[in-house]
């Protein structure tokens, strides 16, 4: 099977039956995102300890890609620090708007992405839960907006 085949099915994997998906009764960060282009709205879920990630959920509507974005992303971060994460953040970010990753981050399973960097439009709904992740870190309060 071809790679972009085994993708194609992750991301459906995840879209139909997405990881993670829960309100997390003890969490530290929480904030609303929201993609008006497409019509996709997540809540993102935290618990921080020490400065690591011990848990991370997500509730929402939205398409297939953001879901299975968002998915992917609760799997990636969790047990990660804080620098870890913004780190991952930077290379998803580069991965799905087409710029080079950087080579010391390892994207696993988010590489399943990659190619909405072909979809302008793709790429904001793959983007919402990690700008929405950004913002719950850094203690906004605002719900992310895409646009
Ligand atoms: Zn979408």
């Amino acid at each position: 099977m071809a790679l972009e085949d085994l993708y194609q099915q992750l991301i459906m994997d995840h879209g139909r039956r997405p990881r993670n998906f829960r309100a997390v009764e003890q969490a530290t960060h929480r904030l609303e995102g929201y993609n008006p282009l497409c019509g996709d709205r997540v809540t993102v879920y935290l618990k921080l300890d020490n400065g690591r990630v011990t848990d991370a959920a997500f509730q929402g509507t939205g398409c297939a890609i953001s879901t299975a974005s968002a998915s992917l992303m609760t799997e990636a971060i969790k047990g990660k620090t804080t620098d870890e994460v913004e780190k991952l953040f930077a290379a998803f970010h580069a991965m799905v708007t087409g710029q080079p990753v950087p080579p010391d981050v390892a994207l696993g399973k988010l590489s399943a992405l990659a190619g909405v960097a072909a979809y302008p439009v793709r790429v904001k709904c793959a983007t919402l839960p990690w700008h929405t992740m950004k913002g719950a870190l850094s203690g906004a309060r605002q719900p992310v907006s895409t646009e």
